[in-house]
């Protein structure tokens, strides 16, 4: 857990950027540490750890491509789902939320570097598949989320960056602000870029909580 630099990161965000810890593969003591130093939301990419790891004092994102049979177990505990990323795994979102009555923020993932390897819809797909999701009773769509290329090459996330932030504003100028908030962009290494080309959310892990040890 690096104290510093999260008073560091928490002083320099403006105060119109959310802030959620991704602690993942991070115990539940180094959770606690963090809320005690004033984090209040905690990202998660994967259901088990989410509920493992669960405490109701607390706000959890799912940030990680949800499997619709892990839907029920993650919708109970989720105050936001930011990796919705086809209309199969919305529908099933809006069943189990009905099913318990609740009304579930989401995020639009858009694969804005069109990798392959990559979850999320693409770019031009966006628009439509917003629209749909929007109809569901019990989901409601509150901007999008992304994940920027993996590369030392700046001018390439940028470039990324501005597309997303370009179709954000679109959204925003059709749904309005009040409805269509949210543009989750920006991890530890490219944060500082994404907060450059509008992000208002960012997902940080390892500049808060050190690198994860995929051993374990
Ligand atoms: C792991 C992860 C993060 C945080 O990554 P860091 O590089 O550790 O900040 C953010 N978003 C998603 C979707 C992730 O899976």
């Amino acid at each position: 857990m690096n104290k510093d630099k999260l008073k560091e990161i928490q002083n320099e965000l403006p105060e119109n950027v959310t802030l959620v810890a991704v602690s993942k593969m991070h115990t539940k003591e180094e959770i606690d540490e963090a809320h005690k130093l004033g984090c209040c939301i905690f990202g998660e990419n994967k259901v088990q750890e989410m509920k493992d790891k669960y405490n109701p004092d607390y706000t959890w994102h799912m940030i990680g491509h949800l499997q619709r049979n892990k839907v029920k177990d993650v919708v109970p505990l989720a105050s936001m789902i930011q990796s919705l990323d086809s209309y199969r795994l919305a529908q099933e979102i809006e069943k189990q939320c009905a099913k318990i009555n609740k009304v579930m923020p989401v995020l639009i993932e858009v694969n804005i570097s069109r990798d392959p390897g990559k979850t999320g819809v693409l770019l031009e797909e966006a628009p439509s598949f917003v629209k749909q999701c929007m109809r569901l009773e019990h989901l409601d769509v509150q901007g999008l989320m992304c994940v920027g290329p993996l590369t030392d090459d700046e001018d390439k996330i940028e470039g990324c960056f501005e597309r997303m932030h370009a179709l954000f504003i679109k959204l925003q100028n059709e749904y309005g602000e009040d409805k269509f908030k949210y543009l989750s962009m920006g991890m530890s290494d490219d944060y500082h870029i994404a907060l450059r080309h509008g992000s208002n959310m960012v997902r940080l892990g390892s500049v808060i909580f050190g690198k994860r040890n995929y051993n374990k």
